[in-house]
């Protein structure tokens, strides 16, 4: 028999046959009715068939949650409104858009650091509007968005001098949506520089709270404070060498083009990409570092999906019973209703069995 990864790899001009075993393995469910509906499998296997690093992190996180987003497209509105997510969606669309406004013939008449992130912090709030430019949040982000791009801006402007800087200041690449057709994989990047050796950099901004740092990394701009220090350089070299895997490839790689609403696949360019770097915007000064990536430099989501394929051909996705399941998880009212769940947190504490009474009090 065909497996249910090949189904999804084939995507076009299921039989029936193929179509019911994708639905009887994958898209049935015991807690939720989902119909047996062709245009619903078609949304599932294209949903699957293209794995994000997003998807990747949250497998690691929760393999049952993946199996609820992704494969049978249960979504709640809720978390993807929530005003983090959306707070963290308009500053990396700032973070973009502020390119389209910057004059670079005006930028480099500005003598002083002051004046550079003035400028650039004005740019990022012309494209609020005015009733929400005073909220704290984008003012802290932006601000320091613009203290960072100063900081990267003078360094070149120091190193070779205004009037030579333009292609190196400017982003070569923003929002620049990729899809690897030999991966099977798909990805935003949100910036790449191209550095002073004319290679490339791949960028990712955070706009959360810090994560990962490395202690050495650290350019003195600021005293670090120990206890925000959260040493987890195996996480940047894993994100960083999806990025680098995405587009590293010498065909099947298209950058994805939206014009009029539909997308269109074109060929990507050679990029020479040598290294990258995550900052997360709250505290550049700590995490802004450039870093190799010549290599690829790690597996682990090589494994990880491995374990997706895994889970698609088994047509099982384990639950990971964690403490927060209850306070922060959209789906425990579905995970409630499946025996396994109850049966754990009953075993492991009175607490979690009050939490258990309250959500099946929902249900
Ligand atoms: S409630 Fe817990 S087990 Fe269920 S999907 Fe969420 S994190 Fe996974």
């Amino acid at each position: 028999m065909v497996s249910n990864y090949d189904i999804i790899l084939k995507q076009k001009n299921l039989t029936d046959l193929e179509y019911k075993q994708i639905y009887n393995n994958l898209i049935k469910n015991d807690s939720i009715y989902i119909p047996f509906d062709k245009n619903l499998i078609d949304k599932s296997i294209r949903r699957i068939k293209y794995l994000s690093k997003t998807y990747y992190f949250l497998f690691i996180r929760c393999p049952r949650k993946f199996e609820l987003m992704r494969i049978k497209g249960i979504y709640n509105t809720q978390e993807m409104y929530s005003l983090g997510g959306l707070y963290g969606r308009n500053a990396h669309f700032g973070f973009d858009k502020v390119w389209d406004n910057i004059n670079f013939k005006r930028l480099i008449k500005f003598n002083t650091t002051e004046k550079i992130r003035n400028y650039i912090y004005i740019k990022c709030t012309d494209l609020i509007s005015k009733l929400e430019k005073n909220l704290k949040l984008y003012k802290f982000l932006f601000l320091n968005y613009a203290n960072y791009e100063t900081f990267r801006i003078t360094h070149i402007f120091n190193r070779i001098g205004a009037e030579k800087s333009k292609k190196y200041i400017i982003p070569e690449y923003r929002e620049l949506k990729i899809e690897n057709h030999i991966r099977n994989e798909v990805g935003v990047i949100d910036v790449i520089h191209r550095l002073l050796d004319d290679s490339g950099a791949i960028g990712d901004y955070k706009t959360g709270k810090p994560k990962y740092y490395e202690l050495e990394w650290n350019p003195n701009r600021e005293q670090l404070d120990p206890n925000k220090i959260n040493y987890d350089k195996d996480n940047i070299k894993t994100e960083l060498s999806f990025y680098y895997n995405l587009i590293n490839s010498f065909s099947d790689v298209y950058k994805v083009i939206n014009i009029d609403g539909i997308n269109i696949l074109k060929d990507l360019e050679f990029l020479n990409i040598k290294k990258g770097f995550i900052v997360y915007i709250k505290d550049w000064y700590n995490t802004f570092k450039y870093i190799n990536i010549k290599e690829t430099i790690n597996s682990k989501l090589d494994n990880v999906k491995s374990d997706i394929i895994d889970g698609i051909n088994k047509g099982y996705f384990p639950m990971k019973f964690r403490s927060d399941c209850f306070d922060y998880c959209e789906y425990a009212h579905i995970c409630v209703k499946d025996k396994e769940f109850t049966d754990n947190f009953k075993q492991i504490h009175p607490f979690y069995l009050e939490k258990l009474k309250n959500l099946e009090k929902f249900i």
